[in-house]
């Protein structure tokens, strides 16, 4: 299965990572990917900027560090384009159409976009994300085994992981 596996961890945790780089697997890459997310509500696929930080410094070699924050980076804003993208298309071309309907074609025709967008970002997780909750985060592994990994090192914590 091609879907993350996720740990929980209290959110005031500082959790251990196994040494290898989240991106190839090289081991001990000598240097970390510092991962912020925000605390996660129902505006986040939009609004990234709101809510209280939560920082991990990731393992990861410099070439994968740079390429997961290009990734990343393109994931993250891929809602707001295609947002952008659909409005932009779309109501231009509904001028002519009976009010009424104006509304429920342009909701309509933003959901069936942003659909697939969404369901590629589960099917396809990046190698490592966390969602911040109130009082837990979620750590994601594209790799199963790394997330086992990282659990194991982890259950002091409190880690429990969900497959
Ligand atoms: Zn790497």
């Amino acid at each position: 299965m091609p879907l993350s596996t996720d740990v929980t961890l209290p959110r005031d945790a500082a959790p251990l990572f196994p040494d290898r780089c989240i991106g190839c697997g090289t081991g001990a890459p000598g240097s970390t990917w510092r991962f912020a997310r925000r605390a996660s509500r129902w505006w986040s696929f939009f609004v990234t900027w709101i809510g209280e930080l939560h920082v991990v410094e990731v393992p990861c070699c410099t070439p994968c560090r740079a390429r997961l924050r290009r990734q990343r980076l393109i994931r993250g804003s891929s809602f707001v384009f295609a947002t952008v993208a659909v409005l932009a298309v779309v109501l231009p071309a509904l001028e002519g159409v009976d009010r009424v309907l104006q509304k429920p074609i342009a909701l309509g025709l933003l959901l069936a976009t942003l659909a697939p967008v969404l369901l590629y970002q589960v099917l396809y997780p990046p190698p490592f994300d966390t969602t911040v909750g109130k009082k837990y985060v979620d750590y994601e592994f594209a790799d199963s085994d790394a997330a086992r990994d990282f659990h194991a090192l982890n259950e002091h914590l409190g880690a429990e992981l969900e497959s």
